[in-house]
């Protein structure tokens, strides 16, 4: 708890604020690219930290909302095929989708069920084999090793009507689309830690120096956001472009042994649509050819019609840090965590939900 309370400490992030102010001596952009680094910047007023002109953008850090509609729509038309139980997070649940979300299907009588872990769906697929169970399995690289898991599991227990509807992504490959888009403008990126926890550092030191930016891996507290955005300051004033890790009670440059060698050995790298943001080339993980009795969209053929996303809506801007959330004019008026117009309202990691939620309040104390 002590610990914890540390990483809150108002003492500690006055001091982070002045040591930002102290080093800053022009404007920098600086991109956050992880959907909890969103919550914390906007929940705690960090950004009220900072010294004039240093900007805050938020990338595609949230899985959710990078994932295109089309994908949720062939989850809806699974979940709708007779026989199937569609098992996924519940953070997918609201996601607008061409003709309603996987919570209007299940209103229609699709058998749809929110778990904690792809290891519940397994259980279920062994417990009740007379269905066909279907994992929908959306994430960055945090999630896929769990759903690796779930695929050897399944497959060590013989399952035979059991698959993923794999929709995962890849972070280095994104940020390689949105550094190459003479729109964005980014000084320096804050990396996300629990991402480099799974595949370590490796992949960020050649996008640092291509691009010629400073990469801080950072964490998800406020004083790791605010000691990340320090460092990447300071190496920004100093001319580096460095990969830098700041949370270090938890990456290491190598990442996770194990993890790494259970993605690899279930996924192959793929390109892959993100909502908002087009083809992005590698930037997804799909099942090798050895595990296709598991891969849901071959196992189970549906007919998706998808329609173009709602006009109001400029998540790809959001999602590509070119609009803050809070310049959306929808926000909290047309676009509501109850009426939502896009993705980034309804995840627990989407930007636009972190600006509705916590623009009144702002909890790190003064
Ligand atoms: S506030 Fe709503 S309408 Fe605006 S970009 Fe975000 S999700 Fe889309």
């Amino acid at each position: 708890m002590r610990y914890v309370d540390e990483l809150r400490d108002p003492k500690l992030a006055h001091a982070l604020s002045s040591r930002i102010r102290a080093a800053t001596t022009r404007p920098w952009t600086i991109m956050e690219v992880c959907g909890g680094q969103t919550h914390t910047l906007a929940r705690y007023g960090l950004e009220e930290l900072l010294p004039e002109g240093i900007t805050i953008v938020h990338g595609p850090g949230c899985p959710v909302c990078v994932t295109p509609a089309a994908v949720i729509d062939r989850a809806v038309a699974i979940a709708c095929t007779a026989g199937v139980v569609l098992h996924t997070y519940g953070d997918m649940l609201r996601v607008p989708a061409s003709h309603g979300d996987l919570l209007a299907a299940r209103s229609r009588g699709a058998d749809v069920r929110v778990v904690l872990s792809p290891l519940e769906a397994v259980e279920a697929a062994r417990l009740d084999p007379s269905r066909e169970h279907v994992f929908f399995s959306v994430g960055f690289e945090t999630t896929a090793p769990a759903a690796a898991a779930a695929v050897e599991l399944a497959e060590a227990l013989g399952l035979e009507r059991f698959s993923v509807l794999a929709a995962h992504v890849r972070v280095p490959p994104v940020l390689e689309v949105l550094l190459g888009d003479p729109r964005t403008r980014i000084d320096g990126l804050l990396a996300a830690g629990h991402v480099c926890t799974v595949m370590g550092t490796g992949e960020y030191a050649p996008i640092a120096a291509r691009h010629r930016l400073p990469i801080v891996v950072t964490g998800f507290e406020p004083i790791d956001l605010l000691e990340g955005i320090a460092r990447t300051i300071e190496q920004l004033e100093a001319g580096r472009s460095e990969v830098e890790i700041q949370y270090a009670r938890a990456v290491r440059p190598e990442g996770s042994a194990g993890a790494r060698g259970a993605i690899e050995r279930v996924f192959e790298v793929a390109d892959r649509p993100f909502r908002g943001l087009g083809e992005v080339p590698a930037g997804g993980l799909v099942l090798r050819d050895r595990f296709a009795r598991f891969d849901a969209t071959r196992r189970i053929a549906v007919e998706v019609a998808s329609a173009e996303p709602d006009t109001r809506c400029r998540a790809g801007e959001v999602l590509r840090g070119l609009l803050r959330p809070l310049d959306c004019p929808e926000l909290g008026k047309g676009c509501t965590p109850e009426h939502p117009l896009g993705a980034p309202m309804v995840s627990s990691e989407g930007a636009c939900a972190a600006y509705h939620r916590h623009r009144a309040r702002k909890e790190l104390p003064r």
